[in-house]
């Protein structure tokens, strides 16, 4: 891997390092180009896991500091990664002008039954939840706002069958993504996580092989993302073994993103 457009920073409290960390790594590797999308700091979220609106700045001011300093060796790139839930169409506006890109980070939904609450992708257990997510995708998608869809497959950490509700989700996700032309991100920190079994086999929580099947089936093109929480996680064992489940799968990819 030689492009990185998901990569964090250690403002939002659960990586690890700066700017200048993840830049001498990726150099290191042979990159020509970083892409910085750390998580971007929400009203709404409220787990100490994301930089601070005053911490907005200084994240900004880091990345373009290495970007003067790798100029005409590796491009560098300012975007965030970030949830689409609330109409709040000023606070993404707000944040759009100051970075290059965003990447869609749907961490959370709020549920079809409690639209004030706020519930974890990663422990969705109902068919109705994972469709709700799906469509949350698809809404934010839409918008034109953002360059990759990460983890689009992460729905299925706690759900693990691979049932019809599962492929109604992929297949929304999936045909969004062709419709609006956002490619989908083959995700490494799921591999990293490691693999479990299920009444499914043994298998990744996610990237999961059932809805990659529908994507290369539907003709649509991955982007391989370290989701580096840290500057070793740009070059691990996690992006070879994503690299060699690409190539099992069939997966059709691309390296560049459009913004
Ligand atoms: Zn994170
Ligand atoms: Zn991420």
């Amino acid at each position: 891997m030689k492009k990185n457009y998901h990569t964090h920073h250690e403002l939002c409290r659960h990586a690890k390092g700066t700017a200048k960390d993840y830049a001498s790594k990726a150099y290191e590797a042979g990159f020509s180009v970083l892409g910085f999308s750390d998580h971007a700091p929400s009203a709404v979220i409220t787990k100490d896991a994301r930089m601070r609106f005053e911490e907005l700045e200084t994240y900004l001011k880091d990345v373009e500091a290495i970007k003067r300093q790798y100029e005409g060796k590796m491009i560098i790139h300012t975007g965030l990664e970030i949830e689409y839930l609330d109409t709040n169409h000023e606070y993404y506006r707000d944040l759009k002008r100051k970075v290059e890109y965003f990447i869609l980070g749907q961490h959370y939904i709020r549920p079809e039954d409690d639209k004030s609450a706020l519930r974890g992708v990663i422990g969705l257990k109902k068919g109705k939840d994972i469709i709700e997510y799906a469509k949350n995708v698809e809404s934010a998608i839409k918008t034109g706002m953002f360059s990759l869809i990460a983890h689009p497959d992460i729905y299925l950490a706690s759900y693990g069958r691979f049932d019809e509700d599962a492929e109604e989700a992929a297949t929304i996700i999936i045909e969004a993504s062709l419709k609006y032309d956002v490619p989908l991100e083959f995700n490494a920190n799921g591999v990293r996580r490691g693999s479990i079994n299920s009444k499914a086999g043994t298998h990744y929580r996610y990237p999961r092989k059932e809805f990659w099947d529908i994507a290369v089936q539907k003709g649509a093109t991955a982007v391989l993302s370290a989701d580096a929480h840290s500057p070793e996680q740009l070059n691990d064992q996690a992006i070879k073994d994503s690299e060699s489940l690409i190539k099992a799968w069939g997966i059709t990819t691309k390296d560049t993103l459009k913004f």
